[in-house]
């Protein structure tokens, strides 16, 4: 049966239960602090990442600390220093203007975070678990959703150094081969490519944000 009130082992039962309810109860009160706690002191930890981030991305002119040597492979195809969590966003920063992840040593945007850092950065698994997830919560656009500039801009500095690209007269195609810019001659003006061909395209500056899969879209900078 169960205590009756009155009774004074039953009160004090009672009341050591009581305490001990409150103890446990400060005790979980406690607990969940400090999970706040956790939460806050990580998310202003990601918060000054990201920061550091964002400010890494848009400094300096283009061509300092560009160490690339011109004459060399194509700098995409270079293994990249070793990646971790500590040094990731002096390597990789955000581009919100134009919802991209760009690699400072590749010169690139990156389509797939967890493949790059494989590939071209030599990370271990954990290390690159850590870093994707650190820049999980940025929206990376899908490449055929990224905008070019729409007027020839200020070089991107991230981006590397502008290439020699050929712009139709014609309408606004722009391309780095001189071959393809024959085939669209040909194709969509049906251009004789014959003698000088000078008349048909001028000599531009460009840049892209994907090198590589066939993701090259050229934009002109000054
Ligand atoms: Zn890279
Ligand atoms: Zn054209």
């Amino acid at each position: 049966m169960g205590s009756q009130v009155g009774d004074p082992l039953a009160s004090e039962d009672q009341q050591s239960w009581k305490r001990k309810r409150c103890e446990e109860g400060s005790i979980t009160a406690m607990q969940t602090k400090i999970d706040a706690l956790r939460k806050d002191l990580a998310k202003l930890t990601w918060e000054y990442k990201m920061q550091k981030i964002c400010e890494t991305a848009s400094q300096g002119p283009l061509g300092q600390n560009d160490s690339r040597d011109p004459s060399s492979i194509p700098p995409y195809r270079k293994r990249g220093s070793q990646v971790s969590l500590s040094n990731c966003a002096d390597i990789i920063c955000y581009m919100q203007a134009y919802g991209v992840l760009v690699c400072k040593q590749h010169h690139t945007a990156i389509v797939n975070l967890d493949k790059h850092l494989l590939r071209y950065h030599n990370v271990p698994a954990l290390a690159q678990r850590q870093i994707v997830d650190c820049f999980s919560r940025l929206k990376a656009l899908d490449p055929a959703e990224v905008k070019l500039p729409d007027k020839p801009a200020e070089a991107i500095e991230e981006l590397g150094k502008p290439l020699t690209g050929l712009q139709c007269t014609t309408c606004v195609y722009i391309t780095i081969s001189k071959e393809q810019m024959r085939m669209h001659c040909k194709k969509d003006h049906q251009q004789a490519w014959k003698g000088d061909t000078s008349q048909l395209y001028s000599i531009v500056k460009v840049q892209s944000f994907f090198s590589t899969g066939g993701l090259q879209k050229y934009f002109k900078v000054r």
